[in-house]
């Protein structure tokens, strides 16, 4: 059996599900397990949702509701003929039992509820698509993830019960294959033990297809995207991207630790421990060749690869009685930054200086001051950017830092990072 993940991009229009459909084709009579995402936008617009019903906004509650639902049914009107009446009042039944969240007293649990509203998504997509695949003549089932993938009852960020995940996808998700060639469930979403939807944090529908891979010892996965495999930088940022064709698992956690953003980081480690390939591949060009990652490192050097994260704060801590930096003020410093959430890029230490660099939108430079004045000196430089280089060589690193002040350079033999001002 293969394990196949579509993306929100992949099912965002009633074009875009034909397009899976016709992929599906391709791979005929063979056992695949479908996982996906919600369509388009719409996990963006359920967290809106959330969003009013916590401020007790009803007027945006019901609007946001409706555009939601208005969304799916223009799918379903461009893709069904004989199963829609069926299919419409499904999914209106879904939104019709959201509505009357209004008027139910909330815990106050925010991210329990959180769960359970936002996970709607993948549930009313993989019923379109699952509906679609039978009304156009694949022998495809549903398949509840909220039965199968058993996490603890960390709402909004589920850890895994691997060992129970494993025991009800066996008995009660691949015995299915039996009957159905294609079973089609959800990305993003499990349960805790207590029954109550959990997610697995956003973007984590990849990771699914790995739980799900990992639990039935799957042949491979495929993560169908809307670019032609894994490249070696965003196109957005880069011209000249070049395609990875092969690389290995553990290159590809590297590249996801610094910031790529093909592939969930949490995907990797499932399938690197049963030596299950992992392929990326374009949805708008299926029979392409695409990127697989596996085991070996041999291909890893052959291509620099390039990771920018823009928008970046660096803070200097000196201490004020310009004592060494040591440990206690390490831990120290740590602590404070853990109050405000701060997640670090980068850090650099010198004899009376501590550094580190992290993304601008997440924290308050003002509030980080505040936090450490008593005992540091705090100065900050806002509006740079980090670039880290896999496989570097000189003329990758001129080249990204040509016309540019380089603030900190950090480099091991595989990775150089690089902090740049613009001149
Ligand atoms: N729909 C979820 C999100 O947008 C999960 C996913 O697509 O991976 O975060």
């Amino acid at each position: 059996m293969k394990v196949f993940k579509f993306g929100g991009a992949s099912v965002k229009d009633a074009g875009a599900v034909k397009n899976v459909s016709t992929i599906l084709s391709l791979f005929e009579g063979q056992k695949l397990t479908v996982i996906v995402s919600a369509m388009g936008k719409t996990t963006n617009k359920l967290e809106e949702v959330v969003r009013a019903l916590f401020s007790r906004n009803e007027a945006l509650f019901l609007r946001l509701v409706k555009e939601s639902q208005s969304f799916h049914l223009e799918i379903i009107e461009g893709l069904f003929t004989e199963k829609k009446q069926e299919i419409i009042s499904e999914i209106d039944g879904i939104f019709d039992l959201l509505r009357t969240q209004f008027n139910r007293e909330l815990s106050d649990n925010f991210s329990l509820e959180y769960d359970q509203i936002v996970s709607l998504g993948e549930v009313i997509s993989s019923k379109i698509l699952s509906a679609y695949l039978l009304e156009s003549g694949h022998s495809a089932a549903f398949a509840d993830a909220r039965k199968l993938i058993r996490t603890n009852n960390q709402f909004q960020e589920g850890n895994v019960d691997w060992k129970k995940s494993e025991e009800l996808i066996r008995n009660s998700f691949l015995p299915n294959f039996e009957k159905v060639v294609i079973q089609v469930t959800q990305g993003f979403i499990g349960h805790s033990p207590e029954g109550l939807t959990t997610t697995l944090g956003r973007e984590g529908s990849d990771y699914s297809a790995g739980i799900f891979a990992y639990c039935t010892n799957a042949e491979s996965v495929t993560i169908w995207k809307d670019v032609p495999g894994m490249l070696n930088a965003d196109p957005k940022w880069f011209d000249n991207t070049v395609k990875l064709d092969r690389i290995s698992f553990k290159e590809a956690i590297e590249l996801s630790y610094y910031g790529a953003s093909v592939i969930h980081p949490k995907t990797i480690q499932p399938l690197q421990n049963k030596g299950i390939s992992l392929y990326v591949k374009s949805f708008l060009d299926p029979t392409a060749e695409g990127t697989i990652i596996q085991a070996s490192t041999e291909n890893d050097h052959l291509v620099p690869s390039f990771i920018f994260k823009l928008n970046q704060v660096l803070f200097s801590f000196t201490t004020k009685d310009f004592s060494f930096i040591v440990e206690e003020h390490l831990s120290d410093i740590f602590k404070r930054l853990a109050l405000v959430n701060a997640k670090i890029n980068l850090m650099q230490n010198s004899a009376v200086n501590f550094s580190i660099l992290v993304d601008r939108e997440k924290i308050d430079p003002l509030q980080i001051v505040e936090i450490f004045k008593d005992t540091y000196e705090v100065r900050y430089n806002e509006g740079l950017e980090l670039v880290t280089i896999r496989h570097f060589d000189q003329e990758t690193l001129h080249r990204v830092s040509e016309g540019k002040e380089i603030l900190v350079t950090q480099k091991t033999r595989q990775t150089a990072r690089l902090v740049l001002k613009n001149k």
